[in-house]
């Protein structure tokens, strides 16, 4: 291993190891029963907060209780009681859909494995990796919008699409931070590392940033 790679790897530990102080490392997932509710949960979240989710979340189960309500509503059911949920009507026609096929294809169980998930309607790979980590606790790396800008940022990545940082992402860093790696930057991207303005000044990764300004 080169010097460069050695300082690399040692910049890599010294963020990570601030990020689990910051963030810790375990994220709690959405409350759910059964694991159709949690992807359909999962599903929810694209382009909304936790705390959007949240709140829809317990008149949702109530109003379907089972997988085949919800594959058996009509998508103005379901919209309906997603409501406040931004992209509610795209939400309402996939979680149908999905919920259909995993009653007609996959005998009523979500698939766990990431092959077979990402065939589902309405489950991309972030869905689907997002979902194989809360529900099994099975490593992978997803790549938002926060993500991709901020790996560039700390020179961990250099693709230009979020399946190439994800690859470069799983062979740069540890397996045991694959999963928490996406909430932590999260949370960095919106208080401190934001996308129009990197606030380094007051970030405490700034010593190690090859980005910092
Ligand atoms: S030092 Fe600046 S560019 Fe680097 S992670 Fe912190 S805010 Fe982002």
């Amino acid at each position: 291993m080169s010097i460069e790679q050695e300082l690399d790897i040692a910049n890599r530990d010294r963020i990570l190891a601030v990020l689990d102080e910051m963030y810790g490392t375990e994220k709690e997932g959405f409350p759910h029963e059964a694991d159709w509710q949690l992807l359909c949960a999962i599903m929810l979240s694209a382009q909304s907060t936790d705390k959007q989710v949240e709140a829809v979340l317990p008149s949702l189960y109530e109003r379907f209780p089972t997988l085949s309500d919800m594959a058996a509503a009509s998508e103005g059911e379901i919209e309906a009681a997603i409501r406040s949920i931004g992209l509610c009507r795209v939400k309402a026609r996939n979680m149908k859909a999905c919920c259909g096929t995993i009653q007609s294809e996959h005998d009523g169980k979500v698939p766990k494995n990431l092959e077979e998930l990402i065939k589902l309607p309405g489950v991309g790979r972030k869905t689907a990796t997002l979902f194989l980590a809360d529900a099994y606790g099975i490593p992978g790396v997803t790549v938002d919008t926060h993500v991709f800008r901020i790996s560039h940022r700390l020179g961990w990545a250099q693709g230009n699409t979020p399946a190439k940082v994800e690859q470069e992402l799983m062979a740069f860093l540890p397996k045991e931070h694959w999963n928490r790696i996406n909430f932590q930057l999260i949370y960095l991207g919106r208080s401190i590392c934001t996308a129009r303005r990197a606030k380094c000044g007051e970030c405490p990764l700034r010593d190690w940033c090859a980005g910092k300004i």
